[in-house]
């Protein structure tokens, strides 16, 4: 079977100019801006070859000099793409430098130095696949398992080019003819396997972070941007595990606004909101950057400390008085910013349900001494359930008191 080198190469831009379309679209659809860069590059990129391979020198060195730039410049916006996709601005300059690199040469060099001029197109590629496969590689993020694709694709890609480069005349015959009719057939399949192959890492990434994007949505709280209690939960988890492995007490702080209601009554509903949103910047600049802190109900909020006892009843203790002194002023006078904290802590390896429980009774504490306090709890339940029925026994009669452990 013989197959047309042109042929091939038409099928291979019609291809990559396909996915430049689809990427285009979706990008458009969805509003991502590297979607977009993508997809241009591959409708840049199917042209300059699709063109080159039409057209091949009839109009000229110069001519088909610029179409393999726009290549090139094609190359450099794969790079730029990934660039983007990470939040950075794209690199202009690193965008042509390779497409100047090229033209430069092309004038510089005489025709019969074609084989230096192909090294250094084909070095120019390798670069610009080296620049993204370390781009998209780099997000410290992720797991390096899962984005092997990313990086494994533009290093094939770079290799594949290099390759007749790599091998020289070494390994194959001293004819041109065959050996440039040989290469020019594998890199038609080749470009072909490129393009499909990014455009799946590209849909691979794109995805996955709208997975991320729903997964953060559902764990955090829109008013406050402090985790809710789904994503407390999870966060503190994780924690709570490193914590225990290294052998190291946590602590549970929760936190519950006073007399909020009659805030709600007095300011509205609105002003509420402003006042959950000022303790939630309250909570987060008091805290150590190490604190995980979260809005778990209304106006209540939690957060879990990798220290002992002590040191978060200091830490509560901060941010009563943070709160207290916000300064909040209505025109009928100040507002009374006060809130009521209840602190429980735990030998390593404490569940966070337990550490919660013994924080709220503590919390139901410093309410009924007056608010406006912090209330460390003396003991943890042995039992979750029968602790339940207990406090709810408490309220009724607080000198009942049996199957707790002591904190000691
Ligand atoms: P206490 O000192 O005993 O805690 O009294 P409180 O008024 O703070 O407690 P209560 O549980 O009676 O009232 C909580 C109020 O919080 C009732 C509810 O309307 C209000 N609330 C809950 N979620 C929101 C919210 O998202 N925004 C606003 N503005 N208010 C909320
Ligand atoms: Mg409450
Ligand atoms: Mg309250």
């Amino acid at each position: 079977m013989s197959l047309d080198t042109s042929t091939l190469y038409l099928v291979a831009t019609m291809v990559a100019a396909m996915l430049g379309v689809m990427l285009l679209f979706f990008g458009k659809q969805e509003n991502i801006p590297a979607l977009k860069w993508w997809g241009t590059a591959y409708l840049l990129g199917a042209a300059s070859v699709a063109l080159w391979t039409l057209t091949g020198d009839t109009f000229g060195q110069t001519f088909s000099l610029a179409l393999n730039a726009v290549g090139f410049v094609a190359c450099g916006m794969v790079w730029n793409a990934s660039r983007v996709f990470h939040g950075r601005k794209p690199n202009l300059p690193g965008l042509v430098l390779g497409a100047i690199t090229w033209i430069a040469t092309g004038m510089m060099m005489a025709p019969q130095g074609s084989a230096m001029r192909m090294t250094i197109g084909a070095g120019i590629v390798a670069i610009y696949a080296t620049l993204t496969a370390t781009e998209l590689g780099s997000e410290r993020r992720r797991t390096l398992q899962r984005r092997w694709p990313t990086i494994v694709v533009p290093v094939m890609h770079g290799f594949a080019l290099m390759l007749p480069i790599l091998l020289g005349d070494l390994s194959w015959p001293h004819d041109d003819t065959f050996s440039s009719s040989t290469w020019v057939t594998v890199f038609s399949v080749e470009l072909v396997l490129y393009a499909v192959a990014t455009a799946f890492v590209i849909f691979m990434l794109v995805s996955e972070r709208a997975v991320t994007a729903h997964r953060t949505a559902a764990s955090m709280d829109p008013l406050t941007g402090m985790f809710n209690r789904r994503g407390f939960a999870e966060a503190t988890s994780r924690v709570i595990e490193r914590e225990a492995n290294a052998g190291r007490p946590v602590t549970v702080l929760i936190f519950d606004i006073d007399h909020f209601k009659s805030i709600n009554d007095r300011f509205g509903h609105p002003a509420g909101d402003e006042i959950l949103k000022l303790f939630a910047a309250v909570v987060v600049n008091t805290l150590r950057i190490t604190d995980l802190s979260g809005r778990i109900g209304g106006e209540e909020f939690a957060a879990l400390l990798p220290c002992s006892l002590e040191d978060a009843v200091i830490a509560a203790e901060r941010v009563r008085e943070a709160f207290e002194s916000s300064g909040i002023v209505d025109e009928t006078g100040p507002v009374d910013t006060t809130v009521s904290i209840g602190v429980a802590g735990g030998p390593a390896g404490t569940e966070l349900e337990v550490l919660l429980a013994a924080a709220d009774t503590a919390l139901y504490q410093a309410k009924r001494g007056g608010r406006n306090r912090v209330e460390a709890a003396e003991e943890l339940p042995l039992s979750l359930e029968k602790w339940r029925r207990k406090t709810a026994g408490i309220a009724r009669q607080p000198q009942e008191r049996s199957d707790v452990a002591r904190v000691a």
